[in-house]
């Protein structure tokens, strides 16, 4: 792995805890040779994050857009700062940088970051591994609702092989890193009728 996509809260209102695993992750990528490639922001755990890959000596890879670069949110450290014009181009290109995807705690924006990787890996758009970290069991109430589409059939089981969790960023990281993904292709999206008791996505 030479990259790895973090998504990550732009939210500077958080419960200081929050950040240490997001420095633990940064510093963690730099050690491993691993650059950052994130949203080139400079608040929350983004920049918590950013700021920590450089710290230990890592490469950090921004993808903004315009709007949020000329109201000079960007992370001014960045080794790569790619501005771009639309939030659906920086999605696209954040994508497509990293290797793998991580996901640390966050709003909606990381949330939707998130499940577009996971229906992209489910839709065979990618192979890339996706790692959850569930620090201080933040994603708890997330997973017991992708559990519940599962239990009531319109989420397929084998999606819980696709996802990496962990509450700790590094066991998080190593879990990815040596990630073997499943077989998953797009061709098993519709079961034959008589023998399925699975779902949709
Ligand atoms: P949220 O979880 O709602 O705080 O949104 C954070 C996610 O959305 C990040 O992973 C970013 O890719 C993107 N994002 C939201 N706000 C910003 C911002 N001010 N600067 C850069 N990226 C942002």
């Amino acid at each position: 792995m030479q990259a790895l996509t973090v998504y990550c809260a732009s939210s500077t209102a958080l419960d200081p805890h929050f950040a240490e695993s997001a420095n633990t992750l940064g510093r963690g990528l730099a050690e491993r040779g691993i650059a950052l490639v994130y949203g080139g922001g400079s608040t929350g755990l983004m920049g918590v994050v950013a700021e920590a890959t450089k710290d230990a000596g890592g490469t950090v890879v921004g993808i903004i857009t315009e709007y949020l670069h000329d109201r000079e949110v960007a992370f001014s450290r960045c080794d790569e700062l790619v501005v771009v014009d639309t939030m659906r181009e920086r999605k696209r290109r954040m994508a497509e940088r990293g290797d793998g995807f991580m996901v640390l705690p966050g709003g909606l924006g990381t949330y939707e970051e998130f499940f577009e990787a996971l229906v992209g890996r489910v839709l065979d758009e990618h192979r890339k591994p996706i790692g959850i970290v569930n620090d201080h069991g933040y994603f708890d109430p997330m997973m017991a609702m992708i559990e519940h589409g599962i239990n009531e059939r319109f989420i397929r089981s084998a999606i819980r092989d696709l996802l990496v969790v962990d509450r700790d960023p590094i066991r998080t990281l190593d879990l990815l890193i040596n990630h073997q993904p499943p077989e998953f292709g797009a061709g098993d999206l519709i079961p034959p009728l008589a023998s399925s008791r699975e779902g949709g996505t």
